[in-house]
C-alpha cells in the first residue's frame, strides 16, 4: 500500500510526547529560590559568608573533569575567547579550526584579531581531520582550536602530537561533549585549556553559561582574570559584606562571568549529567544496531578510543542514491514532520555559512591584508560540503526517551526511503 509522507499530509510514524529539554527538576526550582534569598546575585556582588555558587560550582566541574582549575563564564563563546587570549594568541596569528562547527569556533578566533584557518574534517567523525591540520601550519600558527562535534570526538593523539611537534597550543571546544572521555581522560583535559558552552540546547545547561578548565596553574590565574575586567580574588577569608573580587591585576579583561542564578543551577544539573549521559548513549547504541539494518544509512561514530561516548546530536550520514538522490535539508524536513521532532541538516560549512560573514563587521576592517586573510571563501573543504548535504542530526533528548521509541526513529527512515521519490526537493 502506498503511504502518504507527513511531510505531504500524511500521518506521521510518531505522535509529539517526546521528552522535554532542558529537563528542571525540584531541585532546579529550589536553587533558583535559594539564590534569590542569598541575597547575593553576582560573583562581583558582596560576599554573604559562604562560597559564591559560581565557585562552587567551578570547583564540582574541575573535580568532574580530572582537571585543577575552571573559570565559569558567561557563555561558550567567550570561554573561546579568554582561552585563546590566556595562551597569548593576539593580532595576527593564526588558529586553525574545523570548517565544520558552530560560528563561534571562527568568531572567537577573530574577537582577539586572530586569522581563523578553516581545514577540512575527517568524513567518518566529522571532527577535524589531523592530516588537514599538519598541512595548513605556517610559521604564524599559533593554536589549534578543536570541536568535538555533535557524538564523537577529535583523534587528540594525533593532534597532540602534531602540536608538539610545531609548539602549538591547543583548545579543547567541548561546548558539544561534556563528560566525554578519549581513553578514559575526559573530554578538555587533553589540550591545554577546555571551554565548555552551557546554552540551553547543550547537554549541561543553565540556559546560558560556560567555562574554561586547565591543569596549568599560570594560565588558570589569567582565565581568571580575563573574565572579570582583569579582578583577582582576595587571598584570605572575605567578611559578610566585603567585596570577594578587589581591584588589583596583571591584565585587562572584560565581564564574561556567569551570574549566580546559572551557577546555582548548573550545580544541580551537573549531578544529573553522567545518568543521563547514559541512557543517551544506550539508546544510541541501541538505534545504531537497529539503523545499521537499514541499506543507504550510515550512522556517525566517535574513534574506539572515546570510552565514554557522549550524543549533543545524533549523527546520520544517508546516501543519496538510495533517496531518489534528496539531500540532507529535504529528508530533515520529511524526518521532522514523520517524528514530529525537529531533525536538523548538519551544520553548513563556514566557507558558507550565512552566520559567518567576517567582512561585515567594521571592527576586522583592520588592513587590505588582514581582510584577505580572515576571508571564508578562500578555501575548499570537500568533506565538509559533503557532510551538509548528506549529513541530518537529531538533538539529543530524543535519546532520553524509552527505549522502545528507537524503532520509531528507524521506521520513520524507512518509510522516508521507500517513498523517497515523494520528499518534496
Ligand atoms: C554552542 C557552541 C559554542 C558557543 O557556545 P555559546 O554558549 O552559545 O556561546 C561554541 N562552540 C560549539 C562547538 C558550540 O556547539
Amino acid at each position: 500500500m502506498k503511504e502518504i509522507l507527513a511531510v505531504n499530509g500524511g500521518h506521521g510514524v510518531a505522535i509529539d510526547d517526546w521528552p522535554q529539554w532542558p529537563h528542571a527538576s525540584e531541585q532546579t526550582v529550589k536553587s533558583i529560590v535559594d539564590t534569590v534569598h542569598s541575597g547575593r546575585w553576582a560573583l562581583s556582588g558582596p560576599s554573604r559568608g559562604k562560597p559564591a555558587f559560581e565557585q562552587q560550582f567551578a570547583e564540582r566541574f574541575a573535580a568532574y573533569n580530572g582537571s585543577s582549575y575552571c573559570v565559569p563564564t558567561a557563555n561558550g563563546t567567550s570561554a573561546l575567547v579568554i582561552a585563546l587570549e590566556s595562551l597569548g594568541i593576539g593580532a595576527g596569528d593564526e588558529v586553525i579550526i574545523p570548517g565544520l562547527t558552530w560560528v563561534a569556533s571562527a568568531t572567537s578566533v577573530l574577537n582577539v584579531n586572530a586569522v581563523p584557518v578553516l581545514v577540512d574534517v575527517d568524513p567518518g567523525t566529522l571532527c577535524i581531520d589531523p592530516d588537514a591540520i599538519e598541512a595548513a601550519i605556517t610559521s604564524r600558527t599559533r593554536a589549534i582550536s578543536v570541536v568535538h562535534l555533535y557524538c564523537s570526538m577529535a583523534d587528540m593523539d594525533r593532534i597532540m602530537s602534531i602540536a608538539r611537534k610545531f609548539g602549538l597550543s591547543v583548545v579543547e571546544d567541548c561546548a558539544q561533549a561534556h563528560g566525554a572521555m578519549w581513553k578514559e581522560q575526559r573530554a578538555g583535559t587533553l589540550g591545554n585549556i577546555g571551554t565548555f558552552s552551557m546554552q540551553q540546547t547543550k547537554l549541561l545547561t543553565s540556559g546560558e553559561g560556560g567555562a574554561a578548565i586547565t591543569s596549568d596553574k599560570g594560565l588558570y590565574e589569567l582565565l581568571f582574570q580575563l573574565r572579570a575586567d582583569g579582578r583577582q580574588r582576595q587571598d584570605r577569608p572575605v567578611e559578610v559584606g566585603q567585596m570577594e573580587l578587589i581591584n588589583t591585576s596583571s591584565v585587562t579583561g572584560n565581564n564574561y562571568c556567569m551570574s549566580e542564578f546559572g551557577a546555582s543551577v548548573l550545580i544541580e544539573q551537573l549531578d544529573q549529567l553522567d545518568a543521563q549521559n547514559l541512557v543517551r548513549a544506550k539508546n544510541a547504541e541501541l538505534l545504531t544496531g537497529l539503523l545499521g539494518e537499514v541499506s543507504g544509512i550510515a550512522t556517525v561514530s566517535a574513534p574506539e578510543q572515546v570510552t565514554s561516548k557522549t550524543y549533543y546530536h545524533y549523527a546520520v550520514r544517508i546516501d543519496r542514491n538510495e533517496f531518489a538522490g534528496r539531500s540532507a535539508a529535504g529528508i530533515a524536513t520529511a524526518l521532522s514532520a514523520e517524528l514530529r521532532y525537529p531533525v536538523s541538516q548538519c551544520y553548513a560549512p563556514l566557507t558558507d555559512s550565512i552566520l559567518y560573514q567576517p567582512h561585515t563587521k567594521r571592527r576586522y576592517n583592520l588592513s587590505d591584508e588582514h581582510r584577505r586573510r580572515i576571508d571564508p571563501r578562500q578555501y575548499h573543504l570537500p568533506e565538509a560540503e559533503r557532510a551538509h548535504d548528506e549529513v541530518v542530526t537529531l538533538h539529543h533528548p530524543i535519546l532520553l526517551s524509552d527505549p522502545s521509541k528507537m524503532e520509531l526513529i528507524v521506521e520513520a527512515f524507512v518509510k522516508l526511503k521507500e517513498h523517497a521519490d515523494d520528499i518534496p526537493v
